[in-house]
């Protein structure tokens, strides 16, 4: 029985590897989603009934949901080096006649596109992905094999006859489309977006949680096979072999049988690379005989056999128009500069993030200037000079605002930061619809259903101006509102009612108190287990609280000082938003330690800290997070520092060991 159940596990994997195989690397799926998906069910449903046919590699893992905690540190058994850059015609000649020197034959080279990415070594064996490494510093990475198990361009299980073992390098990168699409989806929860696509996929694979990476919709190209022997005589071949197994190449990958045609290839995507769907940053050359590139062998830093060619960042000159200012959701404020639209790398520009004042001094920046646009790896263009060829005389400098354009309040700069900021928090329009975007956002009080656009509107038609009048909207109010069905009103009232459950860690980072971010309010929470506790803390009892320093303890007095927050507050509360934790699932196991104070510092070897904190709360007593006079005793492992120093000097501090502490507790 159960061999046969094993036999068509292992049928629908390979069925479904091809199905990737056709769908992903060769654009060219001969079945349905449909159909595919029908499978991969099955196969699931298979695979959670007999677990003991797991396989890392199977086609369901691909969606992911393995967590990694750390990524272990991976040495590379073949150093990945860098690249030697060239910026012209020139450095490329120079470059020929260097190899020349070591070889006499003719020399071919292959052409690449340069994929803005974060380069990734991925380990083989007997045609089965075992290991994915990062670059890191060249000399080892970092090991998220599960994260890029999750990327559909990379193959788990490859096809036909494979070398035994081998490495293969490549990029992930992001397409722009699916970057937009991450930025988009930050937008809506108010988050600040990515400010690159390669940031932000060498971010993404650094994500504890592989479900997360796989949403992140990452691609990947192959571009390099290393083993210890190689089987081909040219890089070109290997290249083909490469695909021929199932990894996904570079289309645009050329033969070239000299300087020349590389030169052709390099004009022709030096302006063509901005219709491809992804970014790239110049051209990578690389001799394609392995016998010429074993000859040639390596600097210190980089192969002499490769070369980058990097395209020069785009640059325009158009005319300054006006600069207006935005005004962030946390009150910061972005000049911006209105340009007259001119094309620079493949699309109209408008607008140029002028980021602060300092910026526009730098520039000296004037009215009615002729400046010069770039576009660089950032998304948005930046103003890198000024003709001042072109300045009229009698032109202006660009005067800083002193007050906020959306509610004309002074504007403050905080002490050595750049920025300026509108301190009018509760009642400049962006930043209250700000508060109540992020208060309804996924990770607070997920109120699904209301999202940027309504909350604007709501705003506008002065329904709501903070978070507590949800809980007075009605399905009434809605309706009149553009675009808004009953079935969407409805969705939206049940929302905010569902949102009264939310536990109250998530309502106290929902409130928007600045500086108290998810962590936070969690060990708020932990210490302060209800809003009226938390609101009469002192700055000293807060900053207790592991973690929480002078800056956060300030906000959160500022916060509960404002007359108008505490009005929030309390009609939260008269709403049955929860406000105080509910039943404070530490069973409790004794008294032994009430009234007490403990600290925990060193290498603990019998429990972890948590553990530790874990006894201290169920046998009544209380974790601080700093020795003061208050703590009453401090509980050291192995290579305890500065803080047992400190408690010896206190003096009325009681020092024990793990075994001491353990006694204490009867365990
Ligand atoms: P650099 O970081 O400027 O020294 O350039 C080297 C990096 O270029 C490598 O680490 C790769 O991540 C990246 N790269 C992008 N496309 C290619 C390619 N086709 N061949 C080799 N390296 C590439
Ligand atoms: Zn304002």
């Amino acid at each position: 029985m159960s061999e046969t159940v094993q036999q068509k596990i292992e049928t629908l994997r390979e069925t479904l590897h091809q199905h990737n195989y056709h769908y992903y690397i060769l654009d060219q799926p001969i079945i349905s989603d449909f159909e595919f998906d029908e499978m991969l069910k099955e196969l699931q449903t298979l695979e959670q009934q007999y677990p003991e046919f797991w396989d890392a590699n199977s086609p369901t893992q691909r969606v992911g949901g393995g967590i990694t905690k750390n990524f272990p540190t991976v040495q590379h058994q073949f150093r990945m080096y860098s690249l030697d850059n060239s910026y012209d015609y020139d450095d490329l000649e120079d470059w020929e006649k260097r190899i020349q020197k070591t070889i006499e034959e003719p020399v071919e080279f292959v052409a690449e596109l340069k994929y803005d990415g974060a380069s990734i070594s991925i380990l083989y064996e007997n045609g089965i992905l075992k290991e994915a490494v990062t670059r890191g510093d060249g000399f080892q990475g970092d090991e998220i094999t599960t994260n890029v198990r999750t990327i559909s361009d990379i193959p788990l299980k490859l096809k036909g006859d494979t070398p035994e073992r081998f490495f293969m390098r490549g990029e992930i990168y992001l397409t722009r489309k699916n970057f937009d699409k991450i930025n988009a989806a930050r937008e809506e929860e108010g988050l600040d977006p990515f400010m690159n696509p390669r940031n932000t996929a060498s971010g993404s694979l650094k994500m504890q949680d592989s479900g997360e990476v796989r949403k992140r919709g990452l691609s990947a190209v192959l571009y390099q096979f290393v083993g210890e022997e190689l089987p081909a005589e040219s890089h070109w071949e290997l290249l083909q072999k490469s695909k021929d197994w199932g990894f996904k190449t570079s289309a645009q990958a050329k033969l070239c049988k000299s300087l020349n045609e590389v030169k052709a290839f390099i004009s022709y995507w030096e302006t063509e690379r901005h219709q491809l769907p992804f970014e790239i940053d110049g051209i990578v050359l690389k001799v394609n005989s392995l016998k010429q590139q074993r000859l040639l062998g390596y600097t210190a830093k980089s192969p002499r056999w490769a070369m980058a060619y990097k395209f020069k960042a785009e640059k325009v000159e158009t005319e300054l128009q006006s600069v207006s200012y935005q005004v962030g959701r946390t009150g910061a404020i972005t000049p911006v500069a209105n340009l007259k639209p001119v094309l620079l790398a493949g699309t109209i520009v408008k607008r140029a993030s002028l980021h602060n004042e300092d910026i526009i001094k730098k520039l000296d920046l004037h009215n009615n200037d002729f400046v010069y646009v770039e576009k660089g790896g950032e998304i948005i263009p930046k103003i890198v000079g000024v003709n001042t060829e072109k300045r009229m005389p009698e032109s202006t400098a660009i005067q800083y605002i002193s007050h906020c354009p959306e509610c004309g309040t002074e504007l403050m700069k905080v002490e050595d930061q750049a920025i300026h900021f509108c301190p009018n928090e509760l009642h400049c329009p962006p930043q209250v619809v700000g508060k109540m975007i992020h208060y309804v956002s996924r990770k607070a009080l997920n109120i699904e259903n209301l999202g940027q656009e309504t909350i604007e509107q709501l705003y506008r038609e002065k329904l709501i101006e903070n978070p507590a009048d949800f809980y007075t909207l009605t399905k009434e109010q809605l309706l009149p509102l553009e675009r808004m069905a009953e079935k969407s009103a409805q969705n939206i009232i049940s929302g905010i009612e569902k949102s009264k459950d939310i536990p109250f860690e998530k309502v106290l980072f929902g409130i928007g108190i600045k500086h108290v971010g998810e962590t936070v309010a969690k060990k708020l929470v932990k210490n302060f287990p209800s809003i009226d506790e938390l609101k009469t803390a002192t700055i000293e009892e807060l900053c207790q609280v592991e973690d929480i320093g002078g800056k956060i303890a300030i906000s959160i007095r500022d916060f509960f000082a404002n007359p108008e927050n505490l009005l929030m507050i309390e009609r939260l509360k008269s709403y049955g938003v929860q406000l105080e934790k509910q039943d404070t699932h530490t069973e409790v196991l004794s008294n032994a330690l009430e009234g007490k104070t403990f600290l925990f510092t060193g290498k603990l070897s019998l429990f972890t800290r948590e553990q530790a904190e874990d006894m201290v709360e169920k046998h009544g007593g209380k974790n601080i997070s700093a020795v003061s006079k208050n703590l009453n005793y401090l509980v050291v492992g192995e290579k305890a520092g500065s803080k047992l120093k400190k408690a010896q000097a206190i003096g009325t501090i009681i020092i024990l060991d793990e075994q001491q502490f353990l006694e204490m507790v009867g365990e």
